[in-house]
């Protein structure tokens, strides 16, 4: 019966990762490998209350159908934060969205023809090279140095005819990658000189535990560009809210492509979200995040340097969940991966992420959802794996 499958679902596969979480299963195994916020830091006994509340308050209409843009009160405590960090958006121009994973694919619905010319970093979110996939574009792979993408290369991408750029410029999954304050200006003159869409997707910039906190390269736009943020790794990603900054006429497409897709994300879902930002203090929550993240990432760069061998180089991330490993050219973490399996400790091999098929040596560490002991004894593991492959 596959002749029943439309034609562009030959191109699209399921995730890589999810794949590999099915393997690493096993509670033995140490898993590096997926990238899940640590859930002893979950809001459980807030979000407890806050649900309670939204009962006792409004009833029956946290169970109603809703609007597609979304909870206004949500919208304007979004808003507000984002006025706490220098950056004036209307809630007006913010659309809630069933994580900010249905951003990527509203977004293609909106843009992407097939054949179309989609700028990416190497390596790139896999979560956005599956939802664009759908739509068949022409992925243009650009690299992506320590401080932000090749700018040679994304011009040329431009000149090209790439119509849009998708980026993640705050600790980017996969590599932990930050954009430098030049890089982030430079990125948004090339998007205005060649009127091309910049995609920002931001779920992470709010964990940086090391560094200043730097500008959106939307902020420094002068013509329209779309930013995501989630409240996935800020709160807790169960409740699947998202939300997505754009201006008209952007706005308006997108909420039409969401309507088509969802009528509007869980009213329920967030009545407790909007209740629980309203009662409770995000920002220590999220200041405890960093605190735990910082420590364990500080904690699995030090076990790194201790038990691998010193040809395997590491990007020190600032924030968020993942550091990014490269074995020496010609080695490929799939072989690692097989071997470090049979040592009970797990990773995600990097080539998913590459749209070129490059990236075969590479590798992605989650240091968010375990522990330093943990992290300690599964990089002693993964160390005398990479030994056992090299020797
Ligand atoms: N973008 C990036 C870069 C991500 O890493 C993730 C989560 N893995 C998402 C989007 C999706 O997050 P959510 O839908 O939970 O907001």
């Amino acid at each position: 019966m596959s002749e029943l499958f439309a034609r562009r679902m030959g191109t699209v596969h399921r995730s890589f990762i999810r794949e590999i979480l099915k393997v690493t299963a096993d509670p033995e195994i140490i898993s590096f490998a997926g990238g899940l916020p640590n859930p002893d830091l979950f809001p459980l006994e807030s979000m407890d209350r806050a649900s309670r509340e939204v009962f006792a308050n409004i009833g029956a209409s946290a169970l109603q159908y809703s609007t597609t843009e979304g909870d206004a009160g949500l919208r304007t405590i979004i808003a507000e934060r984002y006025a706490k960090r220098g950056l004036s958006v209307s809630p007006d121009s913010i659309l809630i969205t069933t994580g900010s994973q249905q951003i990527l694919d509203i977004v293609a619905k909106v843009f992407l023809d097939k054949g179309d010319k989609v700028v990416i970093e190497r390596p790139g979110y896999l979560g956005a090279i599956q939802a664009f996939s759908i739509f068949e574009p022409e992925f243009v792979a650009i690299s992506l140095e320590s401080d932000g993408p090749d700018l040679a290369e994304l011009e040329q991408a431009l000149q090209q005819g790439a119509k849009c750029f998708y980026a993640v410029p705050n600790f980017q999954n996969p590599s932990g990658v930050s954009y430098s304050l030049e890089k982030r200006k430079a990125v948004a003159k090339l998007m205005d000189t060649y009127d091309a869409l910049f995609i920002e997707d931001d779920p992470y910039g709010e964990l940086r535990f090391m560094g200043e906190d730097l500008p959106s390269v939307y902020s420094f736009r002068e013509k329209p560009g779309i930013l995501c943020g989630s409240f996935s790794k800020i709160a807790a990603p169960g409740f699947r809210i998202g939300w997505v900054v754009a201006e008209s006429p952007f706005y308006e497409k997108l909420v039409i492509a969401k309507q088509a897709s969802d009528l509007h994300t869980s009213t329920v879902a967030q009545a407790i979200m909007r209740r629980y930002l309203e009662t409770n203090d995000i920002e220590s929550h999220v200041g405890l995040i960093k605190e735990r993240y910082g420590r364990q990432r500080q904690h699995m760069v030090d076990m790194i340097q201790q038990h691998f061998p010193s040809v395997v180089n590491i990007t020190e991330p600032e924030g968020g969940m993942f550091l990014w490993a490269a074995l020496p050219e010609g080695v490929s973490s799939m072989d690692l991966f097989d071997i470090a399996i049979k040592d009970k400790v797990a990773f995600v091999p990097g080539r998913p992420f590459y749209v070129d098929g490059t990236g075969e040596n590479t590798f992605r560490l989650n240091f968010s959802n375990s522990d330093e002991q943990k992290i300690e004894e599964g990089i002693k593991r993964l160390g005398s794996s990479i030994s056992t492959l090299l020797d």
